[in-house]
């Protein structure tokens, strides 16, 4: 695939039907991204042209469908840099995937009295299975603060990690923050007590390029629908050596290799972990999401983010009465704020009426805006197709709303 597209937000957006000959200002990439026509395409022709069972019938069909289901899966293998493709399993989302984890290697390595690692910043679908988990285990969850800039306090990490940590489950990217976290360090360190590492990439595999293999987590999960591709999608990225002695955690066809009344028994990774039919025309539509985003240059789309990303702060920055959240040493893809005097809900709501989609609430984290002291923030994120000019009509709007009326 060769890196060549220019970046020009005004042409990416030609390729987002949903945004071409449309007024909507889509400002909630970070809850889901929209999708190009290409990921639309490849979703109608596998219906059209190929769609079968995987893995099942002998007959041209279901071949079909299982090389393109299976090509995919490579597709990802390659996109993550994972050393095999059996390391890679289709989940639902990332929830689904933490939850896998959670079942499964909990089950394998987790037992009273052990620790698990997880952060204030954590998006619910990274601290309510946890949680579960420690009910079920009489295993202790222990949380590592944030510093009032939104940073993570990596002394106090530091001063948490001990040989009773089991795991270290840790988001890449803040979703309500947008705060990157030094997962290099931190999953070096935490190796160091013999923890194993769950890096939560939701929010960063359609900003930064991931290579599982240099960051040596043991678990890496993202979902589809934020990456410009279907929803209904994820992946869960494993260890070979740990994904071939975790037991399956859902029973059913496909992940078996022999069933009696007596006793089952399994097959191997990935297949062990994909119990029932797959969501075959979501990994074919996650592979050409992956194939859009690396049609542009890595580092030029990173530039241009940044960019993007600083314009809206010092834009923001002219509305009166607005704060923006915290001020981490690196942020991305997202801005967090509040506006005094106007609840989030309102503003949302207002700005709605004007065709501008914002994010409002507690965005899932609910423990971190206790930390900040709120019920709630407002956040815009963006995305490939995000123009100056989305910017821009954020900032009218919100600087008309807040006029002193006459
Ligand atoms: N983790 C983070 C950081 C997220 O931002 C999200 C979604 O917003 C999730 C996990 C859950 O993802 P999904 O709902 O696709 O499973």
């Amino acid at each position: 695939m060769s890196n060549s597209r220019v970046i020009d937000s005004a042409r990416i957006r030609a390729d987002f039907p949903l945004l071409t000959d449309s007024d909507l200002c889509y400002l909630d990439s970070a809850a889901t991204t929209q999708k190009p026509q290409a990921v639309i395409d490849a979703l109608s022709r596998y219906y059209q042209q190929d769609n079968a069972n995987v893995h099942r019938a002998a007959h041209r069909l279901s071949r079909q469908a299982t090389e393109a289901f299976e090509q995919a899966r490579e597709r990802v293998q390659r996109f993550i840099n994972a050393a095999h493709s059996s390391e890679i399993i289709w989940t639902r989302g990332t929830t689904e995937g933490i939850n896998l984890v959670a079942h499964s290697f909990g089950q394998l390595a987790i037992a009273a009295g052990d620790e698990i690692l997880i952060s204030e910043l954590e998006h619910h679908a990274n601290i309510v299975p946890w949680q579960l988990l420690a009910q079920r285990s009489g295993a202790k969850l222990r949380v590592i603060p944030i510093r009032d800039d939104g940073d993570l306090d990596l002394e106090a990490f530091e001063a948490l990690l001990n040989p009773r940590t089991r795991l270290l489950a840790l988001t890449q990217v803040s979703n309500a923050l947008g705060s990157v976290n030094p997962i290099e360090t931190m999953i070096e360190q935490a190796h160091r007590v013999g923890a194993k590492v769950l890096i939560d990439g939701a929010q960063a595999v359609s900003h930064f390029p991931i290579d599982v293999q240099a960051l040596d987590c043991d678990f890496y999960l993202f979902s589809g629908h934020k990456l410009y591709g279907p929803t209904g999608i994820g992946v869960l990225y494993g260890k070979q050596a740990l994904l071939s002695v975790m037991p399956p955690w859902q029973g059913g066809g496909e992940m078996i290799e022999r069933v009696s009344f007596e006793a089952s028994s399994f097959q191997p990774p990935p297949f062990r972990f994909e119990a029932g039919t797959p969501n075959i025309a979501g990994a074919i539509g996650l592979a050409t999401a992956i194939d859009y985003l690396e049609s542009f240059d890595r580092r030029q789309r990173l530039r241009h983010e940044q960019q993007l990303l600083n314009y809206a702060e010092q834009q923001l920055k002219l509305v009166p009465g607005l704060q923006i959240l915290c001020n981490p040493g690196q942020r991305i893809g997202l801005i967090p704020f509040v506006i005094e005097g106007l609840h989030n809900f309102d503003l949302g709501a207002l700005l709605d009426q004007q065709d501008i989609a914002i994010r409002t609430g507690h965005h899932c984290a609910m423990p971190l805006h206790q930390r900040l002291g709120l019920d709630g923030s407002a956040r815009a994120s963006f995305g490939l197709y995000t123009t100056k000019q989305d910017i821009d009509r954020l900032v009218q709007s919100l600087l008309n709303l807040l006029a002193p009326e006459t």
